[in-house]
């Protein structure tokens, strides 16, 4: 008898089939009718989908900031005080942290220290914008970190506050994540793709994996960081490499991430004309050469590159560094919020995987990244249809916590340029396949994992989550 059917659905992509029989962690057969199983979760009505993959998270960034402060989607400063003088005053740690404040909340994009002196006084503070590109510290922070300045740092400026935070510890850690993989399962996600830092989560992901309790799959990418040495870079890939023997379904590995650029709210996102009313371009993290050596390098080892490209002037040079890349390696660019309208056919034509996050492009979010780009160049922004139309595969995600974990929200900006199926096909298939895992996962079909999310699409509302045939999420 098998160990689970999901009956009275509609199962995607197979009109005639309504039901999908599992046995152990895999898909052993999607059909119609009655089924004998161990258990039966009635979809009534509700889609079969194959699980939502989310191309590009922070995991435990956002797992740690479902404890945080949090002034994700607030739009207006008033408020923003009102929330951070509450916060400080019912929570007594050392410090403030928080984050996710929106640069259209302050008048000129941007926060003040004089501001947040006066909202948190007695102790140091630390608030995080909402894509965790830039940093609003107060003076008690700067002290502690030796720093002087206006309280606004940008890039890897803001590493100078965020080093003296007080450190979690690994089991306040996992208690985090394992809140985060109760927000996933909730929201119909079965495998989370981790954009970076994946050599200091690897243990916090294994100590879920040994003590049973993982919910979510995880690819993690490990960080490619530009200013190294050819020679030292090859002895960090042998570090990484004796890391990645340890994979399962579970967790894997085999990807590394580099940041070519900053973000346009804050001007350090690379273009080729200046920002509007500045003659201020972004510069690029990696020299050229630089780049394209150590993907070079990565390619000769058999290692997938992901890299975040936001400005036209970032996402070429990314395309540039992969152009010599061996067929099928997939290489991936992060984010291509502006590309310049002669790289858009270069994905498709290269095999470089398009890792398009669709919320980013949600009008109450690009304020700020309108102004800064100009009319000309905003209208070509996130252009997802276009890629695809030009052959190139994409990927899609949220960021978390840059955008909340919504994949109905995400599905709702998609589909003003992309249909359903298409939208759907970017969060399951074309994940699977941004992390070589389409053979795998991505589909409901025989042999597959039993990664299933039950997805009322009209309601936008998840009733059930399948993942390794374990049921982790019922409404
Ligand atoms: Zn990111």
């Amino acid at each position: 008898m098998a160990s689970l059917a999901i009956v009275n659905g509609k199962v995607w992509q197979r009109p005639d089939s309504n039901a999908v029989v599992v046995d152990g962690e895999r898909i052993t057969g999607v059909g119609t009718g009655r089924v004998a199983a161990d258990r039966v979760v009635d979809a009534g009505g509700a889609w079969i989908l194959p699980a939502f993959n989310d191309a590009h998270v922070h995991f435990l960034m956002a797992s740690r900031s479902l404890s945080e402060l949090d002034l994700h989607g607030v739009e207006d400063q008033g408020e923003i005080e009102r929330r951070i003088v509450e916060y400080a005053g019912e929570h007594a740690g050392p410090w403030v942290v928080g984050r996710g404040w929106f640069y259209s909340a302050f008048a000129g994009g941007l926060p003040t220290l004089e501001l947040l002196d006066r909202l948190v006084p007695d102790r140091p503070a630390y608030i995080e914008s909402f894509d965790a590109h830039t940093g609003w510290a107060n003076s008690r922070a700067l002290t502690i970190a030796g720093l002087t300045g206006t309280g606004v740092l940008k890039e890897a400026a803001l590493r100078g506050v965020t080093r003296h935070i007080p450190r979690r510890t690994f089991a306040e850690d996992l208690d985090a994540m394992r809140s985060g993989m109760r927000v996933a399962a909730s929201r119909g996600i079965a495998s989370v793709q981790e954009a970076g830092d994946g050599q200091d989560l690897l243990p916090l992901w294994k100590s879920l994996r040994e003590s049973g309790e993982l919910t979510l799959r995880v690819r993690l990418a490990f960080d490619m960081t530009p200013g190294m040495e050819m020679r030292d870079w090859e002895r960090r890939l042998d570090l990484y490499e004796e890391m990645r023997r340890d994979q399962d379904p579970w967790i894997s590995t085999g990807i590394l991430k580099a940041f070519a650029d900053g973000v346009v709210e804050s001007m350090t996102a690379a273009l080729f004309e200046p920002y509007v009313g500045s003659d201020e371009r972004g510069s690029p993290l990696w020299g050229h050469d630089e780049l394209r050596e150590a993907v070079a390098m990565a390619d000769a080892r058999g290692w997938q590159v992901q890299v975040h490209a936001i400005g036209d002037a970032a996402i070429r040079q990314a395309l540039d560094a992969f152009e010599g890349s061996p067929p099928g390696r997939r290489h991936r660019v992060e984010h291509i919020e502006a590309p310049h309208p002669s790289d858009i056919a270069r994905f498709g034509r290269m095999g470089v995987v398009a890792s398009m996050q669709p919320q980013h492009a949600n009008p109450t979010l690009t304020e700020v990244w309108r102004r800064h780009l100009g009319p000309e160049r905003a209208a070509r922004g996130w252009p997802w249809r276009e890629i695809r139309n030009s052959g190139g595969r994409l990927a899609f995600g949220t960021d978390w916590p840059v955008v909340p974990l919504d994949p109905f929200a995400s599905l709702a900006l998609a589909t003003q340029q992309l249909s359903l199926d298409e939208a759907i096909g970017a969060w399951t298939s074309g994940s699977a396949y941004a992390e070589h895992a389409e053979t795998r996962k991505g589909e409901i079909r025989k042999g597959m994992l039993a990664d299933i999310a039950v997805v009322d699409l009209e309601e936008e509302r998840v009733r059930a989550t399948i993942v390794g045939g374990a049921v982790v999420y019922e409404e």
